[in-house]
């Protein structure tokens, strides 16, 4: 299935809670403080029906997939490689979704959303232990170093968004603000996900 292009905060709306999918306008004008953003999307979205097992877990799939960003097959992958691996199905899979390089520039606060980290790397201007990667899906491991080429330091909006961060990285990245480098030192926990998520209801949709 290809990647979804319609209106982002109709998939907020679908999941009834914030997805932070538009950056700073996720904290200044969140569609989902209005009252028709309370509603799901589409002509029956104020009818109230209570949700079976099955779609509570197909929920909590879909919104793991819309807050990485990922294609239905995309997110599959990572979860059959996140069985292959020892220990919980549900810690693996979410350790392999925070360990992408796109979401780690999100979580160091170098991007106001998921989307834009995607850019930033896509458009190469992401050394990671001063190799240019290009690949958002590339994998993190413990020690790496991520830095920006000297050039793309001046940029204005990077500047900036260095300026605010970051306050609070998670305990498994460092930041050093001087040197504008961020660091892996330890594997994401569960619960460490910049949202919460399910995990165990993830494998039971799977496991059907
Ligand atoms: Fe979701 Fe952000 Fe839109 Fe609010 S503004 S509904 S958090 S994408």
């Amino acid at each position: 299935m290809s990647r979804y292009l319609g209106s982002v905060c109709k998939l907020c709306r679908r999941e009834k809670e914030k997805l932070f999918l538009k950056g700073e306008r996720c904290s200044s004008n969140c569609a989902l403080n209005r009252k028709r953003g309370k509603n799901s999307p589409g002509q029956h979205g104020t009818l109230k029906v209570k949700m079976s097992d099955y779609a509570k877990h197909l929920r909590e799939k879909q919104k793991a997939r819309r807050m990485y960003g990922l294609t239905e097959e995309q997110f599959s992958n990572y979860y059959k490689t996140a069985e292959r691996m020892k220990g919980s199905t549900g810690d693996n899979l979410l350790k392999l979704l925070e360990l992408r390089l796109d979401n780690v520039i999100y979580r160091l606060g170098l991007a106001s959303s998921k989307k834009m980290a995607r850019q930033i790397v896509n458009h190469g201007n992401i050394l990671v232990n001063e190799k240019k990667i290009d690949v958002p899906r590339y994998r993190l491991k413990i020690g790496d170093v991520i830095t920006f080429p000297e050039k793309y330091k001046a940029n204005a909006v990077i500047k900036k968004l260095i300026e605010k961060t970051v306050s609070s990285v998670p305990a498994w990245l460092s930041f050093d603000k001087s040197r504008i480098a961020g660091t892996v030192v330890g594997e994401p926990f569960a619960g460490e996900t910049s949202h919460p998520i399910n995990s165990h209801l993830i494998v039971e949709y799977y496991s059907k």
